[in-house]
């Protein structure tokens, strides 16, 4: 039997996390609260997979085999088997922190619990269990199936046991990882979401409109994306989470949300999933 990997939370993150694992062979029990999340979930990987065989890079033949690894589930009872857990749920510490506490019992005692969080403490999430040497930050980027990049965040307690693993697992599902340390924001949105806020800043105060924003910095930078339309692509919500986590561990004022960024998510406006958010979809 192959190993099994579950993930919490069936969202655009986790079900890509499911695709790659799935796809490298890997079992895999997705999770969420909501029977319709894992439905859309389950969808969208059956629809970037056909996406993948468009373009050449999978076998049409596999597709079947690929979904028949991934089996879902409402309750964590489903990741006891599981040697790796990834949590992708909603960004949120709170319910982080309870999802981890709750995993650390539903767990197998040798299972590493890794979290797909964006900017929350891998230290403070650890702290909710009796395993901190096996929590660990496994950060894929979005969209999971494309992109190479794996934040490997170590916590203050993880060991190098762990450490060693994940980095091993992240190779196996296709991924170069990258080890840092647990600091806010880590590397990758300690250095993005100032500039995603700034971005918003240029709309607010008028600099710009979107279109003019983000084609600066895409023929000016060479970004393939401008930052209001990757601002759409993350999700405002989770965007103003990440600004305000590194607003408060960081202490610095330079990281206070927009105040535009703020009417948006009140709004409900949170972009792509949305359908609504600096752009229309
Ligand atoms: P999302 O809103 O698309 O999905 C979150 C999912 O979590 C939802 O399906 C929700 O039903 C589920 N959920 C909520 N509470 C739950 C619980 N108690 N148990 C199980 N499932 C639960 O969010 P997302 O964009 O996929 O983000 C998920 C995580 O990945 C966040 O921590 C986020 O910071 C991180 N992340 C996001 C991006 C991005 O570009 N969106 C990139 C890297 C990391």
């Amino acid at each position: 039997m192959a190993e099994r990997v579950a993930v919490i939370g069936a969202g655009q993150m986790g079900n890509g996390i499911a695709h790659v694992f799935a796809q490298s062979g890997f079992d895999v029990t997705m999770i969420d609260v909501s029977g319709p999340a894992l439905e859309r979930g389950k969808s969208t990987i059956a629809a970037n997979l056909d996406r993948q065989i468009k373009k050449g890079s999978l076998q049409a033949a596999d597709k079947d085999a690929i979904l028949g690894r991934i089996a879902t589930s409402q309750g964590f009872d489903a990741a006891a088997d599981a040697s790796l857990i990834v949590e992708a749920a909603t960004e949120n510490k709170d319910l982080k922190f309870k999802i981890f506490s709750d995993l650390d019992t539903a767990a197998g005692s040798s299972a590493i619990l890794a979290t797909n969080t964006s900017s929350i403490s891998i230290t403070e999430i650890a702290a909710r269990t009796k395993r901190p040497e096996k929590v660990i930050g496994m950060h894929f980027m979005n969209p999971v199936p494309v992109m190479q990049l794996v934040e490997v965040i170590r916590g203050l307690a993880t060991s190098d046991e762990t450490t060693q693993r994940v980095l091993e697992l992240s190779k196996a599902v296709g991924k170069t990882p990258v080890e840092v340390q647990d600091y806010p924001g880590f590397v990758a949105n300690r250095i993005l979401m100032p500039m995603i806020n700034e971005a918003i800043y240029c709309l607010m105060e008028g600099v710009g409109t979107a279109e003019s924003i983000d084609t600066v910095m895409k023929l000016g930078m060479n970004h393939p994306m401008g930052p209001l339309a990757l601002a759409d692509l993350i999700g405002l919500d989770t965007c103003l989470a990440i600004l305000e986590v590194l607003h408060d561990g960081l202490g610095d004022p330079k990281y206070r949300p927009c105040p535009l960024l703020r009417k948006y998510v009140a709004a409900g406006w949170l972009g792509r999933k949305t359908k609504r958010g600096f752009y229309a979809y």
